[in-house]
């Protein structure tokens, strides 16, 4: 496969005075040694592979020092991409970082994709597919949990759980298939059923709770869509403030991040939630009024959760009762604020509108009742075993897709064991879900595993 040379910042994860331009392709060293002086002229292409060396880098049309630098010279295979990879030390922070990597561009690399390194990575046999997607998203994942989620994919959990299932089901393969060879024992087809009922249950509870943490990796990478409702003056904008700067804003340059609704991310607890149309909210003072009345019951709707304000030094209006109303059945927690202030409302009323869910008292101008609030929303989401360290989430919808086809294949094979339905027909619905489980992995050599595994089980026998 011939792959041009590719170039990005790479700069590593957290602030720091360093920054990195990264190369990986065949052109790799090159590039570099065109660009690159250093005491005695080392010729990069000629070093010890895994060195690092001091020099500058030189703009070659002026001949002038660009930059300071420490570059590390890795040769392919062993390195992330397999491909040879210079890695640009720069210390003068982002701006000559980007100094160095226009260079690198004018000289014969091209800009990475994002993720495109990883992409090479895994198209070059470095690492599976679930590895490659985990890193994907990585690089999008917006709080610490989802990239908590990320690494552990990435760290091949989910691959290892995938394969110990197709694992699972290679074994009741292989016994089906003595079955089919040698059916004048009786026995052998009971034991088989019996297995395979065994078997195909046990797969199947472990992929439904995988498909279990599916809907949390979902809010985990891309946030729960949080809508703040309330009438006019109960203190929405300071709601979304008071969010907004007590906890880190998370960064929104993220690809494809569509600019006609605006959408306010916020890392809450390790809750990321995504405030939606907070310009609205912003600009004018009633939602309602700013888009209609149909279109924001489509973004009630379609919203994960739900703040409710209303006013405490304030009695209850029709308003009020309304969006009481609009809000029911859904996740919501009931802020009551402004509890500086004299009190007017009828707590007692508040509290049985609110009778099945979170309630919460502020004062967002004394900056009272915040935390309780973040505790709210944490709790709403992390209750049980989801906080679990150890738990494989499933984040992609690619996976989460297969992971459905399986269960659907797995459930035709029990019931064929039910129905009584000849051995090898239920042998093909097991090898299907063993096929999909397989591409989630990224496995597309069924077939001839599937013999070799046969051909040595069979052997002998
Ligand atoms: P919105 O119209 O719902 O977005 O409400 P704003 O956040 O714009 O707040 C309306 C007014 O109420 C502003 O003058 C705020 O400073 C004030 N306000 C917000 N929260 C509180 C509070 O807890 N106590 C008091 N006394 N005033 C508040
Ligand atoms: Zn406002």
């Amino acid at each position: 496969m011939e792959l041009d040379t590719i170039a990005a910042i790479s700069t590593p994860m957290g602030e720091g005075a360093i920054a990195i331009v990264r190369l990986s392709g065949p052109e790799a060293f090159d590039i570099a040694d065109h660009l690159f002086k250093s005491v005695g002229d080392k010729r990069l292409k000629e070093v010890p592979s895994h060195t690092i060396h001091y020099g500058h880098i030189i703009d070659p049309k002026t001949d002038q020092v660009a930059e300071e630098v420490m570059v590390s010279v890795m040769k392919g295979p062993k390195t992330f991409t397999k491909e040879d990879v210079i890695e640009i030390n720069c210390h003068g922070g982002l701006v000559s970082v980007n100094r160095v990597l226009q260079l690198m561009l004018t000289n014969g690399a091209r800009l990475a994709e994002p993720g495109e390194f990883t992409k090479r990575a895994f198209l070059n046999g470095r690492i599976d597919l679930s590895q490659a997607e985990a890193v994907m998203d990585l690089i999008r994942a917006k709080t610490d949990k989802a990239m908590n989620v990320a690494l552990g994919q990435m760290e091949g959990r989910l691959s290892n759980l995938i394969q110990r299932l197709r694992q699972e089901i290679l074994e009741v393969l292989a016994h089906v298939e003595v079955n089919i060879d040698y059916p004048e024992y009786d026995d052998v087809e009971e034991m088989t059923h019996q297995l395979l009922l065994e078997k195909a249950s046990f797969v199947k509870k472990e992929i439904e709770q995988l498909l279990r943490t599916s809907q949390q990796g979902k809010i985990l990478r891309e946030g729960l869509s949080t809508v703040i409702v309330g009438r006019p003056n109960v203190g929405k904008s300071s709601l979304l403030n008071s969010l907004v700067h007590e906890n880190k804003a998370i960064v929104t340059d993220i690809p494809g991040t569509t600019r006609d609704v605006i959408e306010e991310y916020v890392n809450v607890r390790g809750v990321p939630l995504k405030l939606v149309d907070t310009a609205g909210i912003r600009e004018t003072e009633d939602i309602v009024e700013r888009i209609g009345v149909e279109r924001s019951r489509q973004v009630l709707k379609e919203a994960d959760l739900i703040l409710l304000v209303v006013n405490y030094s304030d009695e209850l209006t029709d308003e009020d009762m309304n969006l009481f109303k609009a809000v029911e059945g859904m996740d919501v927690i009931v802020i009551v604020n402004k509890t500086d202030l004299e009190q007017k409302i009828d707590m007692e009323k508040v509290r049985q509108l609110a009778a099945n869910q979170k309630l919460v008292t502020t004062s967002l101008l004394e900056e009272q009742g915040i935390n309780e609030l973040e505790e709210a929303i944490s709790e709403l989401f992390f209750t049980g075993s989801i906080e679990a360290e150890d738990m494989t989430y499933v984040s992609n919808s690619r996976h989460i897709a297969l992971l459905h086809q399986a269960i659907n294949s797995i459930n035709d094979a029990i019931e064929g064991v039910d129905l009584g339905t000849p051995i090898d027909i239920v042998q093909i619905d097991l090898t299907r879900t063993w096929e999909i489980l397989g591409e989630i992995i990224g496995d597309s050599v069924q077939d001839s595993l599937i013999d070799q595994l046969f051909s040595q089980f069979c052997l002998g026998k």
